[in-house]
């Protein structure tokens, strides 16, 4: 299998060329006639079809990349779990004046788009006053509607659409619909819907939604007529690579009972085809089923999805041929093109990869698609099922299918015009796949569908396109092989043009796994101060104690104040050289020490692991973020310390240009002990300042590290101390030295203060830069998705241990979702795993010390209405995510730095104030909104007074110079670190004017001009 999994990201252009193009050309040039023909055949006949979907016709109306198209996703997507009739109006209102209705309405039969149309255009027309009056007859009998009906207008018209993609509400209907006369050229695959799990009562419930569906099918008039269709990631709320021992637990157990219930009944399944990460881990699970006694040369219904679109995929189809030969085991193979491709593309390039999983060409998936066909063909083991709408791909299928058994697949409410051609045929064969289930389910499913058929690439939203080209839509992809050099994404690493991003590990990879495995615990560590280059040893040793499981990893030695004093020294010796030491050779260092933390990646996870308690994950985000920060102040570096020229009168020269200031403080804590220690410290660096950084007392031993690769990348010695030791001596020694210059901090509010009052008692000013803690809030209104919302609350609240300044302390829910949100929540809760951090199956390490522990400890217990769950580990110092109940936000006094969320419910009508209470709490760093409504969004955004907004996302993870990062009031004082102003705040400005005229004249103004 590993000649599947490291495939993942070939090239494209070496697959279509080395791979594929040599299969298929043969075939697609020798039967080229042939699939043009029967291509032409059947879109000619698709547009000449007149029994067409209402939603075919909807497509054809309203293109997504219109506002209409937009509005009626926003619409589709929320309108129908929204439980109060308030946030419903709101959600029109603010919906439906961006839509220009009135040019949809149309004197033709087709009721569908009219109920539609009308009843957007009437709410537009009520809603937006000031449009103008409307000629059509229809719109001015229900202009007078009340709200009531309006909302019932607008809903109907999202039901009708949702509609044409249920096929019935349950499955004993659907098994009585599927057998109705106007179906028989057809099969079925019910899928029952539902989406990811997010808790087990979630998964259970599919489960049971499964087991009913095999039973009721099996039980039916022509089972061999139907299958079930099953989303893994509905059977557990976990389904991820790292969870893999306990999906073997969990998981793996439903998937074989599954099976063995569809082999009981001879019903056939299909598993479909998730996201390109979930691949591995679903291939662990079908060769166990493969290999079961389950299937034998009596039950060969198990089957599984495999998208075109994967890189991967023909790698996966050329394993199968020997693998399922040799154990001489037969299965349905579904070959799809794929329904994330969007998603693909975002994930690669939030996470960093090396390239995208999937083709970034249209036609590439095209040819992948027909390739993987050719490798089906070859294989007798396998049946093969091809579910496309796609006019070229479905006649290149037949052609090449011939003489072998297949069938084609479509989905229901879809491509009825396309395959109405082939239903002559007597030999045809397609499967309808057929959603089950209420519209509450049906959402996400319906939001993909939209996508998938209004975008632009797609075939069936070109086939209705008002300009269609049918000579271009039947075209063989391969005549547009030279087409895939010009590539408009840019690679994962490339996307900021102007620097690089920074590597991320693809977590759901076999061998980047392999790599992260840390099988023995640190031992004997040590870690100095680092004075001119050198360690330095000192009396005043600590043991350096792991919070996972309380045992000693070595020794640190803190400074004294000598050592200080010494370190002093050498930095202000070096300080003028450093300052005029050109910035492109800083610049050099510092990237070259950003590629340094990349090349010891893996010995930096271990450090912030065991010494700092993170979790794999976080610490990767950590050396991500610190790359991140050495790239752009870098560049930023280059930008501001370039010399201008400022215009002026004749005979003088006027330069403008920034200077570093001198001696910098540097003091950083130990939640981001590699980012934020890493991103002031190069901050001051690139600006010319030299730098004592001393880092907090707990991540001693990462700051050591640190500092020795920054002197290995080329830093000079005496650009740079490291102190180690307790931050009121040092900070106290350095703060009283006149040629102080600038203090970097990033701590609690209470230290900054101290500092804030220390600093004032001096002479000169100082220049203080704090960025303290936050009350952070998250704003849940009762149009957000409460799936959503609780996938975001888990990560912004508990994830880190919810050691992070930015985490979501506060959680207010709309009264109307308050229940919902909080009990799915508590569910979601039960799915997080408390332990090693080192363990990638980890989701929350522990806090950082056992003071930490207390105070978390005391406060939870200090609250009446606390959610939580028992965790095993008394080694370490574990906290279990907890939810709090309160009444209101000042219930909470101050910030509490753990995996602790308060949960409070707000009135919609009392937003406002809710608004100005969280101002009120003083704190202005994070605050989260989901909503679907854009005037609560503005509203909100418009009163808050806080640094960084997260909209229907987390509200953590920061990313450097794409979400500049800093608080107002006791949040911080700004500027907001990885932003455009960080680096300026460092330096002083200095203007040189210059009167050219004074030695000689002014010569050149007397030789420029001309009579
Ligand atoms: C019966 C059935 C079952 C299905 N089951 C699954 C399933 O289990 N898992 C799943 O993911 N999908 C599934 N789908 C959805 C399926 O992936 C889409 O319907 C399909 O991609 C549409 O393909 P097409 O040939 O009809 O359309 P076409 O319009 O010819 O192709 C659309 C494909 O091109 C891709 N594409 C668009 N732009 C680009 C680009 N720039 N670069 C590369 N590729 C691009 C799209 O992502 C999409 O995959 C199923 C569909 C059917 C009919």
């Amino acid at each position: 299998m590993e000649k599947i999994f490291n495939k993942k990201y070939i090239d494209q252009k070496l697959l279509v060329n080395d791979y594929f193009v040599g299969l298929i050309n043969d075939f697609s040039n020798n039967n080229k006639k042939k699939i043009e023909s029967l291509s032409q055949q059947i879109v000619d006949n698709a547009v000449s079809y007149k029994g067409g979907s209402s939603f075919s016709k909807l497509i054809h109306e309203f293109s997504l990349t219109s506002n209409e198209g937009v509005v009626l996703m926003c619409l589709a997507e929320a309108l129908l779990r929204i439980p109060d009739s308030a946030t419903i109006n709101d959600l029109i209102e603010d919906k439906i004046p961006v839509g220009d209705w009135n040019k949809y309405i149309k004197n033709d039969k087709d009721i569908f788009v009219n109920i539609s149309s009308i009843a957007f255009l009437l709410t537009g027309k009520i809603v937006e006053e000031k449009s103008e009056e409307n000629k059509n007859i229809l719109v001015k009998m229900v202009k007078n509607l009340s709200g009531p009906l309006l909302r019932n207008a607008i809903k109907q018209a999202i039901n009708i659409l949702a509609k044409q993609f249920v096929f019935e509400s349950d499955i004993k209907k659907a098994i009585k619909y599927s057998d109705e006369k106007k179906y028989n050229k057809y099969t079925f695959s019910f899928d029952m819907l539902g989406e990811a799990a997010v808790t087990y009562e979630d998964s259970e419930r599919y489960y049971n939604q499964y087991e009913e569906a095999i039973l009721e099918t099996g039980k039916s008039l022509y089972p061999e007529k139907k299958s079930i269709s099953i989303k893994l990631s509905s059977l557990h709320p976990r389904y991820e690579r790292n969870k893999l021992k306990l999906l073997t637990k969990e998981l793996f157990p439903k998937v074989y009972k599954l099976t063995e219930l569809a082999r009981e009944n001879k019903v056939d399944i299909c598993f479909d085809a998730e996201e390109s990460d979930r691949l591995n881990l679903s291939l662990f699970i079908f060769k166990d089923i493969i290999e079961s006694k389950l299937i034998d040369k009596n039950y060969h219904g198990f089957g599984f999805a495999v998208q075109a679109y994967q890189k991967r995929t023909y790698f996966l189809l050329d394993w199968l041929q020997d693998y399922l030969k040799n154990i001489n085991k037969k299965i349905n193979i579904r070959l799809v093109k794929g329904a994330y491709w969007d998603t693909e593309i975002k994930i690669a390039q939030e996470n960093g990869l090396e390239d995208y999983p999937v083709f970034t060409k249209k036609f590439a998936t095209d040819i992948s698609y027909l390739s993987c066909a050719h490798k089906l063909l070859e294989n007798k083991n396998i049946f093969s099922q091809f579910a496309t709408h796609n006019a070229h791909s479905i006649a290149y299928i037949k052609t090449l299918f011939e003489n072998t058994e297949f069938e084609f697949q479509k989905l229901h409410g879809m491509g009825d015009e396309i395959y109405s051609l082939l239903e002559k045929d007597s030999d045809f064969k397609c499967r309808v796949y057929a959603p089950v289930g209420g519209y509450k389910d049906l959402l996400p499913y319906l939001v993909r569908r939209l996508l998938e058929n209004g975008a632009n690439t797609s075939f069936i939203h070109q086939l209705k396109s008002k300009d269609l080209k049918k000579d271009k839509l039947i075209q063989s992809p391969l005549l547009k092989l030279d087409k895939l050099e010009d590539n408009n994404i840019p690679k994962p690493i490339e996307i900021y043009g102007d620097r690089k991003n920074s590597k991320g590990f693809d977590l759901s990879e076999e061998n980047i796994i392999q790599k992260l495995k840390f099988e023995k615990i640190l031992s004997n560590i040590n870690a100095f101060s680092i004075i001119n280059g050198e360690d330095v040893k000192c009396h005043k040793k600590t043991d350096i104690i792991s919070p996972n499981n309380s045992k000693v990893l070595g020794v640190k030695y803190f400074a004294d104040i000598k050592i200080v004093d010494k370190g002093i020294d050498y930095l202000k010796d070096f300080s003028s050289t450093w300052k005029n030491f050109p910035t492109k050779d800083k610049s050099k260092i510092i990237l070259k020490f950003a590629d340094l933390i990349e090349e010891n990646s893996k010995e930096i996870i271990e450090i912030c692991a065991q010494e700092s308690g993170k979790s794999i994950k976080n610490s990767i985000a950590e050396i991500r973020e610190a790359v991140d920060f050495c790239r752009y102040y870098s560049k930023e570096a280059n930008i501001i310390f370039k010399d201008q020229i400022l215009k002026g009168p004749t005979g003088e020269n006027n330069k403008y240009k920034m200077l570093g200031k001198g001696l910098t403080l540097v003091i950083s804590p130990w939640n981001f002990p590699v980012a934020i220690f890493i991103g002031q410290t190069i901050a001051a660096l690139i600006t010319g300042n030299v730098v004592l950084t001393k880092p907090a007392e707990q991540s001693s031993y990462a700051a050591y590290y640190i500092i020795k690769l920054l002197l290995k990348a080329g830093l000079p010695k005496n650009a740079i101390a490291l102190l180690l030791g307790e931050g009121e001596l040092i900070a106290n020694k350095v703060i009283n030295d006149k040629k102080l210059k600038n203090v970097l901090f990033t701590g609690s509010l209470e230290t900054a203060k101290i500092i804030q009052s220390n600093l004032q008692k001096k002479e000169s000013i100082t220049n203080f830069i704090a960025e303290t803690g936050g009350l952070n809030c998250m704003i849940v209104d009762s149009s957000a998705l409460p799936e959503h919302v609780v996938k975001d609350v888990i990560n912004s609240g508990f994830d880190s241990a919810g050691q992070r300044c930015s985490a979501c302390r506060i959680l207010c829910v709309e009264e109307n979702i308050y229940e919902k949100i909080k009990n799915i929540l508590i569910g979601a809760m039960k799915t997080q795993h408390v332990g090693d951090p080192s363990e990638l199956s980890t989701d929350i390490g522990p806090v950082i010390d056992k003071q930490a522990y207390n105070k978390i400890k005391k406060h939870i217990n200090s609250f009446k209405k606390i959610h939580q769950f028992k965790i095993k580990n008394d080694l370490g110092y574990f906290i279990s995510p907890t939810l709090i109940e309160i009444e209101k936000l000042n219930d909470l006094k101050e910030e509490i730095f753990g995996p602790v969320v308060h949960i409070v419910k707000y009135k919609a009508s009392k937003l406002e104030e809710l608004v100005d209470d969280i101002n009120e709490l003083g704190f202005g760093l994070t605050l989260g909104i989901h909503s679907r409504i854009d005037k609560t969004i503005d509203k909100i955004v418009s009163k808050a007074e806080v640094g960084n907004i997260y909209i229907n996302r987390n509200m953590i993870g920061a990313v450097v110079g794409v979400q500049p990062f800093g608080g107002f009031a006791k949040s911080g004082t700004g500027p907001k670190a990885g932003g455009p102003e960080y680096l300026k705040r460092l330096c002083y400005e200095q203007s040189i004017s210059n009167n050219t005229a004074a030695m000689g004249g002014n010569a050149s103004l007397l030789s420029e001009v001309e009579d």
